[in-house]
């Protein structure tokens, strides 16, 4: 997936950016910009003629201002945890990273809301909201290093949505930077504003193709009083879909995690996951990972055992522990987090994100099962993620013994008749990482025809150079 890079940058044009950052943030030097090339999993490698590193707005839009001028391919980078390719440049684009736009610009526990700079990491955020006694309510694995001006352009997803939606709405108001460098301020702090067209929803989910984010103010909520954790053996999905309907009657919005795992996936935790155990005494063919929260600091324990109760007399889970401490609850935590990581042990794993209305995940896991192995025999269907939002993790490992290479190179195949699945329940080919690369040739097969032309019109219209992220997405 690499390009040649023909494309030099003129060593005067060169210098003309690098000007804009000072020398020590223009990166040239092939070891220093190494990190900034490579996706996490060794699925994108790009190459780029410099690594500029901005640390404030105005200097976003200077360079952009001459990108423009100069019709310079730009692609924005924040933490570089993105799972589809958006933020490496394929064709040897300069890289605009934002992680020195680091700034907390306010907290206003009164508003509810966080302002703050795209290069804030997710978990500094939430770490501010804390501060001030409030919850910044996006959760993901990746919050060490995601940015918040990932997030957004992602629209992330993550382990909380099920209670408090995605990064859409934790997003009151956003500045971005244009193609051509002017500044879009959007940074309100309103709940109710209805002067016209909502721009900021354009530029969240955009991954990088129509502005650049550079602040946004982010909606915070109450801090829950207290949390209840509990990791649960099920039957089957159907029974652990049962187990969420009580689980969100019982508590009425109380649900704030709700992730399923088959038994597969958690025996690669616990053979390479260090310091993993497994949390019941005997394996069961699915887990379901619950999170209960309350503003209430008592009673939601008497709660949790009594949705468990209700569950094991219907016979839709078969045992379960409930953390007795924020450790154990840790410790059952970091097995949902490796879920996916420990997969490279088993080999090649061909991973989609999909989405399903809730009621048909079942039905989705079995079809997509049987539709998979009958395309590869052998091969090891390790779903899992976010039951309560439709959205599951479709990662398919490699026959034991095969050829890793030969198996990666079937994943459009693989894609073919999993999205089959996916369009006969009225379901999305990406539901929370993006289409960045990985997707983008396949968008045209699933996207509805007038607004795929409504998104090219407004990626002519924004970006009418194609400076901006080109060849994602669209
Ligand atoms: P990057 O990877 O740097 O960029 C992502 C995209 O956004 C690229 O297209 C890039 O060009 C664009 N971009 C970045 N910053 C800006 C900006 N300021 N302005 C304009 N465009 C920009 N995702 C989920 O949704 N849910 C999960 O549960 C989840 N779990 C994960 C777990 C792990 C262990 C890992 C590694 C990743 C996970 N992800 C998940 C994916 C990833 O963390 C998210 O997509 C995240 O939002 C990306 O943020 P980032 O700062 O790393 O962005
Ligand atoms: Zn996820």
């Amino acid at each position: 997936m690499l390009d040649k890079p023909e494309n030099k940058l003129d060593p005067s044009l060169l210098a003309r950016f690098a000007a804009i950052v000072g020398d020590k943030y223009a990166i040239t030097d092939p070891a220093a910009q190494a990190p900034y090339l490579v996706e996490l999993r060794g699925l994108f490698q790009g190459h780029s003629p410099v690594v500029l590193r901005p640390s404030s707005v105005e200097e976003v839009s200077k360079i952009l201002q001459l990108a423009n001028d100069t019709a310079t391919p730009i692609v924005p980078q924040g933490g570089n945890t993105g799972l589809v390719g958006g933020q490496i440049p394929l064709h040897n684009e300069i890289v605009l990273s934002l992680n020195r736009l680091d700034r907390i610009r306010e907290v206003d526990a009164t508003s509810n809301t966080l302002t703050c700079e795209a290069g804030v990491t997710l978990q500094r955020a939430r770490e501010a909201a804390a501060a001030a006694d409030r919850l910044y309510p996006q959760l993901l694995p990746s919050e060490g290093t995601c940015t918040i001006g990932g997030n957004l352009s992602t629209n992330a997803g993550g382990t909380a949505a099920i209670a408090h939606g995605i990064a859409r709405s934790h997003a009151l108001g956003i500045e971005v930077v244009l193609a051509d460098g002017r500044v879009l301020n959007a940074l309100n702090k309103l709940k109710k504003d209805n002067t016209g067209y909502d721009l900021k929803n354009l530029f969240i989910g955009a991954e990088g193709t129509l502005g650049i984010i550079t602040a946004a103010v982010l909606r915070l909520v109450p801090r829950p009083l207290s949390v209840e954790t509990a990791f649960a053996g099920v039957p089957s999905s159907e029974a652990a879909l049962e187990l969420l309907n009580i689980a969100t009657d019982r508590t009425a919005g109380g649900v704030t995690s709700f992730e399923i795992m088959t038994r597969a996936g958690i025996e690669l935790v616990l053979q390479y996951g260090s310091g993993c155990r497994d949390p019941l005494a005997a394996p069961h063919p699915w887990y379901v990972l619950m999170e209960l929260s309350s503003q209430q600091r008592e009673g939601l324990r008497e709660v949790m055992e009594d949705v468990l109760a209700q569950g094991l007399e219907k016979g839709l889970m078969l045992d379960a522990a409930i953390a007795d401490s924020i450790e154990q609850g840790k410790a059952f935590w970091r097995i949902r987090e490796l879920f996916s990581e420990v997969q490279r042990h088993a080999g090649g794993s061909i991973k989609e994100d999909i989405s399903v209305p809730v009621a048909a995940v079942p039905a989705f896991i079995r079809e997509a099962n049987a539709a998979v192995t009958a395309l590869i025999p052998g091969c090891r269907p390790v779903p899992f993620g976010h039951l309560g939002d439709g959205n599951i993790h479709y990662n398919v490992s490699q026959p034991i013994g095969a050829d890793k290479a030969e198996f990666l190179a079937r994943w459009g195949d693989v894609n073919e008749v999993v999205f089959a699945v996916v369009k006969k329940y009225g379901g999305s080919i990406s539901a929370e990482h993006g289409v960045g690369v990985i997707k983008r040739d396949i968008l045209p097969s699933v996207k509805d025809p007038v607004a795929l032309d409504l998104m090219r019109s407004l990626k002519r219209l924004l970006d009418p150079k194609g400076i901006l992220n080109p060849g994602k997405v669209l």
